[in-house]
């Protein structure tokens, strides 16, 4: 096993709390084991790369689904203890861990290229953390043409949505008014995005697709920037509060009569780790009713001094006459 120095991001990643957050995140799980372990058609016999393997959990699905070599790479130094995850579960015969980036990775000799690329490098909003661009990056060096990605689409979504325990129940606290109160904690909440569970019926609007990622042909340099502005409609009434942002990802699927795998972090989903990622106005937008134009604009913008963070920048404008009406500008320190 190589051993490769870390940096703080990958130091983080030694925290066993933090893969604690993701292994019991049983949706995260079961989409992963769903999408590989019910293709085996697709894994049996084949060499898989798992790009940033943790604990090795993806590597052994793999295994179980009849690869005949799993490449696991892990640059922080949970690497060893995979080791002997991998053994408990008797798979050191298939699956190699390298303790290493996948940057500095090399494939043994005898091999050229992998049939299948396994990664789970999804982040808040998405892109959070910017894990997504070492998974292109080991797509360009060691996936074969016509390769496999699992996942191989990610889809970002967003809604206005009203944020009532936020904002709305503040007039009566023990007998008590908070208003003044209530307006200070929204001005002070309006400045960072929040990372909850909301309800789906705080969603005001259609599902809206901001950027979908094909994962087999996106460059890094298109995740420096996602630019979204447009009219779009309410389909109910309600206080457009907050700017409500969530992601699906999406599996190949090997076989007609299997039904694909989609984890979604949408509101209405089996909740995961990753909630959804909420940007609250600072103060109230009308209400709006049923086919109400809302028109805003969102820009999701790379971090030019942290490339694993995003700027969040949401701006409301007038429906009718393209004003701005609330700059607001929002940056992500979620870490
Ligand atoms: N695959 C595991 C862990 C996912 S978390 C699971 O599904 O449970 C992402 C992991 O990727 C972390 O352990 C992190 O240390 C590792 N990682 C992130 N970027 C990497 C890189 N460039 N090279 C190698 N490992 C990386």
């Amino acid at each position: 096993m190589e051993v490769d120095t870390n940096d703080e991001y990958f130091t983080s990643y030694e925290n066993l709390e933090i893969h604690e957050i993701m292994l019991t995140d049983t949706a995260r799980n079961e989409a992963y084991r769903k999408a590989i372990t019910t293709n085996s058609s697709l894994f049996n016999g084949k060499v898989v790369l798992d790009v940033g393997s943790g604990t090795g959990i993806l590597s052994i699905f793999a295994a179980q689904a009849g690869a005949s070599q799993v490449f696991a790479v892990e640059a922080s130094n949970l690497a060893k203890l995979s080791q002997e995850i991998i053994k408990e579960n008797n798979f050191e015969n298939v699956i190699k861990v390298f303790n290493c980036r996948i940057e500095d990775f090399q494939l043994p000799e005898s091999v050229d290229k992998v049939d299948i690329i396994i990664s789970e490098w999804m982040g808040f909003y998405l892109l959070h953390e910017g894990m997504l661009d070492s998974v292109l990056l080991a797509r360009d060096r060691f996936l074969k043409p016509g390769g496999l990605l699992f996942p191989d689409r990610a889809i970002l979504y967003c809604s206005p949505c009203n944020l009532p325990t936020h904002f709305d129940n503040w007039d009566n606290v023990s007998g008590v008014k908070m208003s003044k109160y209530a307006e200070c904690l929204r001005k002070q909440k309006s400045s960072k995005p929040e990372i909850i569970n909301i309800d789906k019926d705080c969603l005001i609007a259609d599902d809206i697709v901001i950027a979908f990622l094909d994962l087999s042909d996106i460059s890094t340099t298109e995740l420096n920037r996602i630019d979204f502005n447009e009219v779009i409609i309410a389909r109910k009434s309600g206080k457009f509060q907050g700017l409500c942002i969530w992601f699906d990802v999406l599996f190949p699927c090997g076989d007609d009569n299997e039904e694909e795998v989609i984890l979604s972090t949408h509101p209405q989903a089996q909740s995961t780790h990753w909630k959804q990622t909420i940007i609250p106005l600072p103060s109230n937008i009308e209400t709006f009713e049923p086919l109400d134009p809302i028109a805003f604009k969102l820009i999701v913008q790379r971090n030019p001094e942290n490339s694993r963070h995003y700027h969040l920048l949401l701006e409301i404008l007038d429906a009718m006459s393209d004003d701005v009406q609330h700059p607001l500008p929002c940056e992500c320190h979620m870490t």
